[in-house]
């Protein structure tokens, strides 16, 4: 079961605080375009506070979860950790005054206050959770220090001369010339 959508009629005065189960079936679809998977029997938690300002709505919190996937150096089974903080403002859509920039697409960090839209009063924190976790999501998963070895010496002299690790695995096509 994916995370609520809330509507703004919902949020009382005084903010609506939500904490979320973040079930295996729901995490398996956020980790899959991320290429990780969810961990069995382990679901992932929330914790979301929604305040209105005006139709503004203010969502804070945090979210924690575990995937696993290969670690891309000696491509045994890892387990990540994840979990972040959510700061996100929200307008409704359509919203925009005279005079302010409108919206349309805010690159997320993880530093910045984000401003973002909801739209049909509807807040829906599947959206947002889903982007938070896929944020923190790395691409080239890796162990701090792997639990095995591969025999890969041509990996250090490539790092040296600047080439993109990420290309480090094809050069092994090459050696074999
Ligand atoms: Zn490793």
């Amino acid at each position: 079961m994916a995370p609520p959508v809330i509507l703004f009629d919902r949020i009382p005065d005084d903010g609506l605080q939500q904490e979320l189960a973040l079930d295996e079936t729901w995490l398996t679809e956020v980790f899959a375009s991320a290429g990780l998977v969810a961990v069995p029997g382990v679901p992932g938690s929330a914790s979301i506070r929604l305040d209105r300002d005006g139709r503004n709505v203010f969502l804070s919190g945090r979210f924690e979860a575990s995937a696993q996937t290969d670690c891309v150096a000696c491509l045994e089974r890892m387990t990540l950790a994840l979990c972040a903080d959510l700061v996100l403002h929200l307008e409704p859509a359509g919203s925009t005054k005279p005079g302010k920039v409108v919206h349309e697409e805010v690159e997320l960090s993880r530093d910045e206050l984000d401003v973002d839209v909801y739209t049909d009063d509807r807040i829906d924190l599947a959206h947002w959770l889903r982007e938070a976790i896929l944020l923190e999501s790395p691409l080239h998963p890796r162990h701090e220090v792997c639990p095995v070895r591969l025999e890969m010496p041509a990996a250090p002299p490539l790092a040296r001369v600047g080439i993109d690790p990420r290309l480090a695995p094809l050069a092994r096509f090459f050696k074999k010339e």
